[in-house]
């Protein structure tokens, strides 16, 4: 069965003074901050974590983030994403129908 939304959920962790800070995901520093997110099984910068499109701070937008062929994304995205590559393939027919219509003789 598959999954229809790819969806994963994000944490906020605060880091203990005590552990070895953790490699962020996004920029492959160390993250010293007071907070962490831990999402896809990584930790992140509360600024890393972005959404691939607009650029969103996923921390803060909710706490789930969808991911589309390599990509992060916000659910607002995820959902643009999804029905843009729907649009696109029945727009790309009718394209070529529009295009096959307006060829007159004469015109080209
Ligand atoms: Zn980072
Ligand atoms: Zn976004």
């Amino acid at each position: 069965m598959q999954k229809r939304e790819q969806s994963f959920g994000i944490q906020m962790l605060s880091v203990q003074p005590d552990t070895k800070p953790k490699g962020c995901a996004g920029c492959n520093r160390k993250i010293k901050d007071r907070y962490l997110l831990k999402a896809l099984d990584k930790y992140w910068h509360e600024d890393c974590l972005k959404c691939a499109c607009c650029d969103c701070r996923l921390g803060e937008v909710g706490s789930t983030l969808y991911t589309k062929a390599n990509l992060i994304l916000c659910r607002r995205d995820y959902l643009r994403h999804h029905y843009a590559l729907l649009d696109d393939r029945f727009r790309t027919k009718g394209a070529a129908v529009e295009r096959v219509l307006k060829v007159k003789p004469g015109q080209i």
